[in-house]
């Protein structure tokens, strides 16, 4: 499959990989927008936040928690971070494999651009 995420998982593209478990895999975004910005991604090809059913759940709640973990052992848990799935083109989804940035470490904008 042509996707730039699983190819990153089959160890065919290198990443600074800086966490993984049976399920997923958390690594440094190649073009951080904050001082910490993680990507975290299953390890199972879902290819947008639109495919997930029921039985993904579980590992959409594991994503967070994994998130939570990140957070906390970086320090930005406190002063705070944001977790994003980008969805389609209005989002500006570019991978489509779903992944949850993990950004923190400065002040956030609200409303988002
Ligand atoms: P999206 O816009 O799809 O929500 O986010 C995709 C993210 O993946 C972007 O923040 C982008 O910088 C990151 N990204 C794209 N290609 C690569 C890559 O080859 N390696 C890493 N580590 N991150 C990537
Ligand atoms: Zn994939």
């Amino acid at each position: 499959m042509d996707c730039l995420f699983c190819k990153i998982i089959a160890g065919e593209i290198p990443a600074d990989i800086i966490y993984h478990d049976d399920d997923v895999l958390v690594f440094n975004d190649i073009n951080p927008q904050a001082p910490v910005h993680k990507i975290i991604i299953p390890k199972k090809h879902i290819a947008t936040l639109n495919d997930i059913t029921e039985k993904e759940a579980p590992l959409i709640g594991h994503m967070l928690l994994v998130a939570k973990n990140i957070a906390h052992e970086l320090n930005i848990a406190d002063s705070g971070y944001r977790t994003i799935f980008n969805c389609n083109s209005d989002a500006g989804q570019e991978v489509f494999h779903i992944h949850l940035h993990l950004l923190g470490g400065r002040k956030m904008h609200w409303p988002p651009g």
